[in-house]
């Protein structure tokens, strides 16, 4: 025997909240729908910018791994946790550009390098604009995420050809003291006023999985929805767990996630 099938009309589209800002409570409410519902108004606003199947692929590699002096409490590359992952050297230039051929060989488009920092120094400038330089050259897009940025900076990573500067808000600034000590989220918020005077897209997400509660999730997602111009990319990292992260989050269940 056979079934119709049954169309069910279109959930609502989002509504921009009435303000020019999202209230937290509007962001809960999104997190409050059906997860297919979620899914297909997320198509829509997809769909609306891009073509349907359009997927982005990015490729990361870390220049300079682990000896960071912050202490964000997700972070195995924090000098100050046990976690086995080794200080090491800032990669070679040829290294970085290999890597970033073999990116594009399997279809990246955008290249990020990553160093584990508080903030470049001067001589550490040099060699990551040559970097920029010569991934650019490889007509690929250029993203860096190298700490905070001492004013000029984001004009010389510019210059170089940065097309993209990572540096996520991390989490909801009420909870911001929980995981990391080292810094204010304000700190945070200054980068990007300089990226963004530079110039420079903005990438700027946070992680999530740190014992946080879904308010402080809806907080974090409202505080980047409220970000004036938008950040061009959102990155939203899961935590994963690391033996020897002695850092306010280490002795919490990744999935521990409070209503
Ligand atoms: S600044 Fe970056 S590399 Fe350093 S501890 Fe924090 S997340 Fe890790």
């Amino acid at each position: 025997m056979s079934h119709p099938v049954a169309f069910h009309p279109s959930v609502a589209p989002i509504t921009l909240p009435e303000s020019a800002t999202w209230p937290v409570n509007d962001v809960l409410a999104l997190f409050d729908l059906p997860f297919n519902d979620l899914m297909f108004q997320a198509q829509q606003v997809h769909r609306a910018h891009f073509e349907a199947g359009d997927v982005e692929l990015a490729t990361l590699l870390s220049i300079k791994t682990g000896g960071c002096e912050e202490d964000c409490g997700y972070c195995p590359q924090a000098a100050r946790y046990d976690t086995g992952v080794e200080a090491k050297k800032i990669l070679p230039l040829d290294t970085v550009l290999d890597a970033a051929r073999e990116a594009k060989a399997n279809g990246a488009t955008r290249f990020c390098m990553g160093a584990a920092w508080r903030e470049p120094k001067e001589r550490d400038m040099e060699k990551v604009e040559a970097m920029v330089r010569g991934v650019k050259a490889l007509g690929m897009e250029t993203c860096a995420t190298l700490g905070m940025l001492k004013d000029g900076q984001a004009e010389q990573l510019r210059d170089a050809g940065l097309d993209y500067y990572n540096h996520n808000l991390d989490t909801d600034p009420a909870f911001y003291g929980e995981i990391i000590g080292t810094r204010e989220q304000s700190d945070r918020h200054d980068t990007l006023r300089k990226v963004r005077d530079a110039g420079v897209h903005v990438c700027c997400g946070g992680i999530v999985g740190m014992g946080e509660t879904r308010a402080n999730r809806a907080a974090l997602i409202a505080e980047l929805a409220n970000l004036d111009p938008y950040p061009e990319s959102v990155p939203i990292n899961n935590l994963v767990q690391v033996e020897g992260l002695t850092g306010v989050v280490g002795d919490r269940p990744a999935h521990a996630v409070a209503e």
